[in-house]
């Protein structure tokens, strides 16, 4: 079976290895000069088993295996043990999904968990996830690349040409013919899928993550915050004595349209005036990490199918990659169309 796979981000290139490990022929195609340079750059995520319903914390549960196991195959951990606070918001439905789903979870004040955040502003109630953590995506890289690198073709592919037989692949360099395709081309997704009669969400938006020195050094929990009457933020320790902040801002200063430049100066102005206020850190911006991602997908992932191409999008998925690339390599073999509960038959 010849696979070709469009887009080496997490998902490409995990689905391209879980491909090349059930012995498939893959080519990936990558538009970038470097694999993971598109939504999955930058050197950390937050990995956490908290989500809002028990299936997602149990998708998350099978994810934390896969990280395991790329972990074992790396010979090094890829996802820390800070654990991960989730606060404001929906946090006790969360906590209950979490309970539901057989997943350890602690609430701070209430037994011996006690809250610890590099923050002057502590919330009122939180779950803590001691399994969450920092993934190191700098190791993820190396390792997804070492097990599928040399399937990567460096070229933007143009148009998917569905046939009697299979699909052809064409790029600017000449095209390709393949059993099957699977679309993993994070913001280039809604394009191709659409050439092939697959809507996916098309709209995008611009998003930065910046990163400032920490005043307190030491190893501190990731932390998710939806406060009732403040902004959204994730957060959480990208390096040794550095603190990475992203914000959910007002829609209409991040839309596409607003442009990348005038977006990254909002959002700049937003996050700085925030850790000021609240958190525990210098308020000087080291290190910033640009997306473009789809708004207001959430947590969770969809896969769709359109004759021998298979189509993924969704959005905080770097967590959940070792699930994605399991899923949609083994539907790919098996001409399936996965739904995310199907991560979970193992
Ligand atoms: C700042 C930031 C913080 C985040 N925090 C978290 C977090 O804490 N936890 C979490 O789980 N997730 C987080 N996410 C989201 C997560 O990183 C992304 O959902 C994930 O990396 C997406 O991977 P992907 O492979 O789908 O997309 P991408 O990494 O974008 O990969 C798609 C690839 O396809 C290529 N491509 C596109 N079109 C074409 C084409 N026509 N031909 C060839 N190649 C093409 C692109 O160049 C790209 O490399 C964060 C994202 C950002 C940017």
């Amino acid at each position: 079976m010849r696979v070709a796979v469009v887009g080496a981000g997490v998902v490409g290139l995990a689905t391209t290895a879980a491909l090349l490990r059930r012995g498939v022929e893959v080519s990936c195609y990558e538009r970038s000069g470097a694999p993971m340079a598109e939504r999955s750059a930058g050197s950390s995520r937050i990995f956490r088993l908290a989500h809002a319903t028990p299936d997602l914390v149990r998708v998350a549960q099978v994810a934390q295996a896969g990280y395991a196991r790329w972990s074992a195959e790396a010979g090094a951990p890829l996802v820390g043990t800070g654990g991960c606070v989730v606060s404001g918001g929906d946090w006790r439905q969360w906590a209950a999904a979490m309970a539901e789903a057989g997943a350890a979870v602690e609430i701070a004040g209430e037994g011996p968990a006690r809250l610890r955040l590099p923050a002057h502003t502590l919330p009122a109630g939180a779950l803590i996830d001691p399994s969450g953590g920092v993934i190191d995506v700098d190791a993820v890289r190396r390792h997804l690349v070492a097990l599928g690198g040399e399937a990567v073709i460096a070229e933007r592919v143009e148009a998917l040409d569905p046939g009697p037989r299979g699909v052809t692949v064409r790029t600017g360099a000449g095209s390709g013919s393949y059993d099957a395709v699977v679309l993993a081309a994070g913001a280039g997704t809604s394009a191709l899928a659409a050439q092939v009669g697959i809507e996916t969400p098309g709209t995008l938006a611009h998003h930065v993550r910046f990163t400032f020195p920490l005043r307190r050094p030491g190893l501190w929990p990731a932390w998710i915050d939806k406060p009732a009457d403040g902004m959204g933020t994730y957060q959480h320790q990208n390096g040794p004595g550095t603190w990475a902040v992203g914000s959910e801002l007002d829609p209409a200063l991040t839309a596409w349209e607003v442009g990348r430049d005038a977006a990254s100066a909002a959002s700049e102005a937003a996050v700085l005036r925030y850790a000021r206020e609240h958190l525990d850190v210098e308020p000087r911006v080291v290190g910033r990490l640009y997306c473009a991602p789809h708004p207001g997908l959430g947590d969770g992932f969809e896969i769709r199918r359109s004759g021998s191409v298979l189509v993924a999008y969704g959005e905080n998925l770097f967590k959940l990659a070792p699930v994605l690339g399991e899923l949609l390599a083994g539907a790919t073999v098996a001409g399936s169309t996965p739904a995310m509960r199907d991560a979970l038959v193992r």
